[in-house]
């Protein structure tokens, strides 16, 4: 039986999260010519800055109010002015996102109070200027990110003239993935002939090619214009529930756009789950080129189980990763023995307990845990399989488990951020290359779809797989 367990010592070591800004920073990244303003100490900017770069392998630009000893004490509205009139002065940004940090929370600046004092002396300036709130010490960067889709959802949509009024698109939240994921969700919209507007979309922006000239803001995004009409669009999809589904509501509440709440599309039945859901919003039938390739995953399930079948998983991350991924692990008929989260959220681990009763998989699930936590479980129950960032790297090389990266940061491989896990072909991937990591870690050979053990031991005992001919 699954149960939840929760990290009680005070310290992290080697935690499994970000902070806050970080969030709110990524997303704004996907609105066309926008621009943040980290309100904090140069680090608080940095440090996201770099986290970022090393995932995404593109220039991250962002403005920081620099706050130093001084402007904690006394307060940094000065300098929040100051950046305010630059940025706009130098970058004509159609938007500009001031995010809070730890520090400015702290010495309880009125960051929303600046910017109406800075527009009342700008009555030139016109763009949106969002504030929201991103202190590291509540939530982590999915928070962030979170955070900043609800200021969206609240600030930019313009009502409708006339009621019934639409666009004739689906107001689509990604939540947070990677470019390469937004490119597969893309895809599986043009393939039923739907249009999105995407909250947010840095496909692009944050996956760019090389320009010259370069362009004066990134290619891509999401425009002004399209967020401004997201309140007439048909239906609103969030593709995680933590990050995004909130916003959803709020689009249903104010602007009267149904709300559809979903698992991340990780595997055949969540990703089913999403298709459904635009064929009962638009009545668009399914078309063959996504009836193909669910069918190419269900034969890749079939064709890898016998190796993959018994394993034993870790998994970590943030909550609406681990939420697909585990479904996708059932599919392989493995077990997600270890689903650890930073997050401390009880209702996400009273839903992970249900899924894997419902998947009829066991599973510890551990919030508010860190990667320590995580490597002593594994040195008492080993695992086989390792699914995470690339912080997990430690343990993958202490304990000789595979790894298998997704989620953010991957800062030790290149391209991570360019590939889908998501949707049929995401799944696809993902099932190529479990098995794969599952072969290389057995140093095995592979001889007429039989795993041989060449006398490494790995941390459990799988049984040698042989192919009885039925998944031919
Ligand atoms: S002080 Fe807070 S906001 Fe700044 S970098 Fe550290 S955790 Fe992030």
């Amino acid at each position: 039986m699954s149960y939840i367990s929760k990290q009680e010592r005070a310290v992290a070591i080697n935690p499994t999260r970000s902070c806050a800004p970080i969030g709110a920073m990524l997303a704004n990244y996907g609105i066309h010519g926008a621009i943040t303003i980290n309100h904090g100490s140069q680090g608080c900017a940095t440090y996201p800055r770099h986290q970022m770069a090393r995932h995404f392998r593109e220039p991250v630009e962002v403005a920081t109010t620099s706050l130093s000893e001084k402007t904690t004490v006394y307060g940094g509205k000065g300098n929040l002015l100051a950046a305010l009139k630059n940025i706009v002065e130098r970058f004509h940004p159609t938007l500009i996102m001031v995010c809070s940090t730890c520090l400015s929370e702290t010495i309880g600046d009125d960051i929303p109070g600046v910017i109406d004092e800075f527009l009342d002396k700008h009555p030139e300036v016109t763009i949106p200027i969002l504030s929201v709130k991103t202190p590291s010490y509540i939530g982590n960067h999915t928070t962030g990110f979170d955070n900043f889709l609800k200021e969206i959802a609240n600030n930019l949509p313009e009502r409708r003239k006339k009621k019934g009024e639409t666009n004739g698109k689906i107001n689509m939240i990604p939540g947070w993935v990677n470019p390469g994921d937004i490119r597969e969700l893309k895809h599986i919209l043009r393939e039923m002939g739907l249009h999105g507007v995407w909250l947010t979309d840095y496909s692009e922006t944050l996956d760019g090619g090389y320009y010259e000239p370069r362009p004066h803001v990134a290619r891509g995004g999401t425009t002004i214009e399209e967020l401004r009409s997201s309140s007439k669009s048909l239906a609103t999809v969030a593709l995680q529930r933590h990050v995004g589904g909130e916003a959803a509501h709020i689009y249903e509440r104010r602007y009267n756009v149904p709300a559809h709440v979903l698992t991340m599309p990780i595997g055949l039945a969540n990703t089913d789950a999403l298709v459904d859901t635009l064929t009962e919003i638009t009545d668009h039938p399914v078309p063959e080129t996504l009836q193909v390739e669910r069918a190419r995953l269900l034969d890749a399930l079939v064709d890898t189980h016998m190796f993959t079948t018994g394993l034993r998983v870790a998994l970590y991350g943030d909550p609406d990763l681990l939420e697909g991924l585990v479904g996708l692990v059932a599919e392989m008929g493995m077990t997600p023995a270890y689903v650890l989260t930073a997050a401390d959220n009880g209702p996400w681990g009273e839903r992970m307990v249900e899924l894997s009763e419902e998947l009829g998989v066991e599973s510890e699930i551990i919030l508010k845990g860190d990667l320590h936590e995580l490597h002593k479980r594994i040195k008492a129950r080993p695992v086989d399989l390792l699914i995470g960032h690339s912080k997990g790297k430690f343990i993958a090389d202490a304990e000789r488990i595979p790894l298998l990266r997704v989620g953010f940061p991957v800062e030790d491989r290149f391209g991570y951020h360019r590939r889908a896990i998501v949707g049929y072909n995401g799944a696809i991937a993902l099932v190529d290359e479990i098995t794969n990591l599952i072969f290389e870690r057995k140093a095995s050979a592979v001889v007429s779809n039989t795993l041989l053990e060449l006398g490494v031991e790995g941390p459990s005992n799988v049984p040698i797989a042989v192919c009885n001919g039925s998944a031919a």
